[in-house]
């Protein structure tokens, strides 16, 4: 099978470079870091050079390429919120994060849109779209093409993200001569917490793609490849161990052979096993392990 990047999101005690070192341990090809602490806005904290540098060499060391690398961006940007001093602090906070990502040369930085509260569900999704084109046009497009990614959500109360007319509507509202830095990845979970039926049937599972690509226009710019603890449309962002989970094995191994999931980030974001990880200990999670010895067996054939 054609080129297909299986990574996920190992601890970053001891720094981005432990992080890396653990993905190299699980054979991963891509990975998913933190710039920053998520449960921040973090809208004052840069990327020095020098350590954006020695995060390159160990992405080189490891044999992942920085264009198989994204940042999740933190919990708290809720970009959506009708309350303007909170929104405006994401819009802020994305900025930051997307300056933080471009420092770091990676593929782009992925957030959650975040919740409309009681305001219109439409108008909500504009203001992401706005807080996306704030980012854009505070930090200047660079050689790695870095992007601002919308991640599909799992449609908790009234937060956004849910449905493919969502994301739509939230990347309409960017300008065409900046549309191309911006772009959505899907979440598994998310997509099946949230009512696309991706397990039932690879012809029911194409379908659900094919609503978020007519809609948006482009294929997905990452994968997040995870189980779900809650049943289809539970809306719940619980996530499992792919296996042990409500969606099971077999809709994975349909995804990876879908021409969509080629050449983009294929991050696991499944529990740990270990309950710390020792800022000096370079080895992979037991679990990631396991997850990725998993997928790659999907792959096989
Ligand atoms: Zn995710
Ligand atoms: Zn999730």
């Amino acid at each position: 099978m054609s080129a297909r990047y299986l990574g996920g999101h190992p601890s970053d005690a001891g720094g981005l470079v432990m992080s890396v070192r653990r993905a190299a341990g699980a054979g991963m090809r891509a990975l998913q870091i933190m710039t920053a602490p998520p449960t921040y806005y973090n809208e004052k904290v840069s990327v020095k050079p020098d350590k954006a540098a020695r995060f390159r060499e160990a992405l080189a060391e490891a044999g992942i390429e920085p264009r198989h690398v994204i940042a999740h961006g933190a919990y708290v940007l809720n970009t959506a919120s009708p309350e303007e001093l909170k929104a405006a602090r994401a819009a802020s906070g994305l900025a930051k994060e997307l300056e933080r990502c471009t420092v770091l040369g990676i593929a782009g930085c992925c957030f959650h849109p975040g919740s409309a509260g009681d305001s219109d569900p439409g108008e909500a999704c504009d203001r992401v779209g706005d807080a996306i084109v704030r980012a854009l046009q505070a930090v200047p497009e660079s050689a790695s093409g870095t992007r601002v990614l919308i991640e599909n959500t799992a449609g908790a109360g009234r937060t956004m993200g849910r449905s493919a007319a969502e994301v739509a509507r939230m990347l309409a509202r960017v300008p065409a001569p900046l549309r191309h830095r911006t772009g959505y990845g899907l979440d598994t979970c998310h997509l099946f917490a949230s009512g696309h039926d991706i397990a039932g049937s690879p012809e029911a599972q194409r379908a659900a793609l094919d609503e978020f690509e007519r809609a948006t226009g482009e294929r997905p710019a990452f994968l997040h490849l995870n189980d779900s603890q809650h049943p289809f449309g539970s809306n719940k962002d619980r996530h499992a161990w792919i296996g042990e989970g409500s969606i099971g094995v077999e809709p994975f191994r349909w995804l990876l052979a879908d021409p969509r999931s080629e050449g983009i980030p294929l991050l696991l974001e499944t529990p740990n096993e270990r309950a710390e990880t020792a800022d000096d200990d370079a080895t992979p999670d037991p679990a990631d392990v396991r997850m990725m010895r998993l997928l790659e067996s999907l792959l096989a054939i």
